[in-house]
């Protein structure tokens, strides 16, 4: 399969200066495919076909139409499942369940938002009370225009799917951009679009280099809306583009989460659910749970059990069997993880499982499960965030302090608890800063639940019909219904 073009327009065009890059599979550090890699040039075409798309069809105002749209773009994806869940194990590393699980629930959030579309059509307009009976108001909303989306390499088609399929429902036109090192299943979807006939300049997709392009696209005067998930330094970096012309902006950005484990808990319960929360995706997940705080009544047995469980998992290439942990997406994210817990090393943290690559795997990004005990709570590999599988734990005594061990961090996108008393559960929940807060497990994650952080964890929610308002704009049609004159002047 080739990758070498863009897709702009429902055409797919070569780069204006002929450049690719490379996309290489993790497990073996091969090439996979050479990726088009769009210049300022290409990235303009985008542009100019998203807003011709947007301004001159009658796109925006077909929400029926975007639904059968975006339904065709489902099904097809669950036509496709095998083979593009091959090709993220392949561009991306994570083991095929995982990637079997993200296809499904990027096809699940088209219907979804397929759902949204076809009620958007139905409640279109909001008749709201006024204290003056002589004017009357209606309450709109419409789609915020020309999206710009770009998406981190974690969760490859998943977060494409997270933007494009509300922003589509919204009536919006868009430019998507994939990560770099996982450009691969966004141009299926390229083709998948061009094959159910969407519209074209409706979805643009440009691959290439985010430090070259992303630019210019987050700072376009004729981008309405730019829609981020990725680093907090890119973040800030795209909060300060788009401040040029005010851009309807929202961020998904990083996480260091902390679970906390009440002594009450069901150890085999715990130890499942920590294992979960930051080993699943190689640890590559924003809202893993990074950090864990063990009530000091088990801590010494929990510690012993996740130690020996965390030694049992298969490592290894993502399409062989039973593998629950791939290799991680490229060089820069492995030398940055080993970096990680190399420091840890030489500060004197003390590493109780995992540490290295391991042993039977010469080639391809691999590390072992990692955990760190004792962790100190000024130490980077207490606050900051690691994206790998790498988990920091310590003790706590008293519920406050473990709440207030929790909330002391820059970020605040998720957070657990466990404990088998569930008013504590509730309580605890009540109180921890974050967007996102599981009960008795970690990162299950539902297309029609909130998602997004408090703090530098982000701006804004994406999915269920928030996800849908992020692309929506809400305007006001106020009458003046009386035949008496108004009388400011005239009176
Ligand atoms: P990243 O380096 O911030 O990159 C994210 C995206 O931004 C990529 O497509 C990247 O392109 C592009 N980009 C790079 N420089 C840019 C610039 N100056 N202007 C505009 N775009 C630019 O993040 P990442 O390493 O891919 O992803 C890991 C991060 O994402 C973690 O911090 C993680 O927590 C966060 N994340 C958050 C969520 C969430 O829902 N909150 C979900 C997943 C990941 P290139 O690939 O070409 O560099
Ligand atoms: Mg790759």
């Amino acid at each position: 399969m080739s990758y070498n073009q863009l897709y702009i327009n429902g055409q797919w065009l070569t780069p204006k200066n002929g450049q690719t890059f490379s996309s290489i599979d993790p497990s073996n550090e091969q090439e996979i495919a050479q990726v088009a890699a769009a210049s300022v040039e290409d990235a303009e075409l985008a542009v100019q076909a998203a807003r011709q798309a947007f301004d001159q069809t009658d796109w925006s105002q077909q929400p029926k139409q975007r639904a059968v749209y975006l339904r065709a773009i489902a099904q097809e994806i669950r036509q496709q499942l095998d083979q593009l869940a091959e090709i993220e194990v392949r561009d991306n590393g994570k083991p095929l369940p995982e990637a079997v699980w993200d296809i499904q629930d990027a096809a699940g959030c088209f219907d979804f938002y397929a759902d949204l579309a076809e009620q958007l059509a139905e409640n279109q307009d909001e008749q709201i009370p006024l204290s003056d009976e002589r004017f009357s108001s209606v309450v709109c909303k419409e789609a915020v225009g020309v999206a710009c989306a770009i998406i981190p390499w974690n969760y490859p088609l998943l977060m494409a799917a997270w933007k494009v399929a509300p922003a589509l429902a919204a009536g919006c036109t868009l430019i998507l951009k994939p990560a770099e090192a996982t450009s691969l299943t966004a141009m299926e979807l390229g083709r998948i679009a061009e094959k159910v006939g969407l519209p074209a300049g409706v979805l643009n997709i440009v691959t290439g280099i985010g430090s070259e392009i992303g630019p210019y696209l987050t700072a376009h005067p004729e981008i309405d809306k730019v829609a981020f998930t990725g680093s907090v330094p890119i973040g800030k970096q795209i909060m300060q583009s788009a401040a040029h012309s005010v851009k309807n902006l929202s961020l998904e950005l990083g996480g260091k989460s902390a679970f906390i484990i009440f002594a009450d808990s069901d150890l085999d319960a715990a130890v499942e659910w920590i294992m979960f929360g930051i080993f699943w995706n190689q640890g590559q997940v924003c809202s893993a749970t990074s950090r864990v705080l063990v009530e000091q009544a088990i801590y010494p047995e929990l510690l012993k059990r996740l130690a020996e469980a965390a030694q049992k998992i298969k490592i290894g290439q993502g399409l062989e069997a039973d593998v629950k942990l791939g290799p991680l997406v490229n060089a820069k994210q492995y030398q940055q993880v080993m970096n990680a817990i190399q420091q840890g090393k030489q500060d004197g943290v003390t590493l109780m499982s995992g540490g290295k690559r391991p042993a039977h795997l010469a080639q391809g990004y691999y590390v072992e499960p990692t955990i760190f005990m004792d962790v100190p709570v000024e130490h980077p590999l207490w606050t900051d965030e690691i994206f790998g599988p790498v988990v920091a734990i310590r003790a706590f005594e008293t519920e406050q302090e473990a709440i207030q061990l929790a909330n002391q961090s820059i970020f605040g996108l998720a957070g657990a608890v466990m404990s088998k008393d569930m008013a504590r559960c509730q309580r605890v929940a009540g109180k921890l800063r974050a967007g996102i807060i599981w009960i008795n497990c970690s990162q299950p994650t539902f297309t029609e639940a909130p998602w997004g952080g408090y703090k530098q964890s982000g701006i804004g929610r994406e999915l269920g019909i928030w996800g849908l308002e992020n692309y929506l704009e809400i305007k006001q049609i106020t009458s003046y219904d009386s035949d008496q004159p108004w009388g400011w002047y005239n009176s």
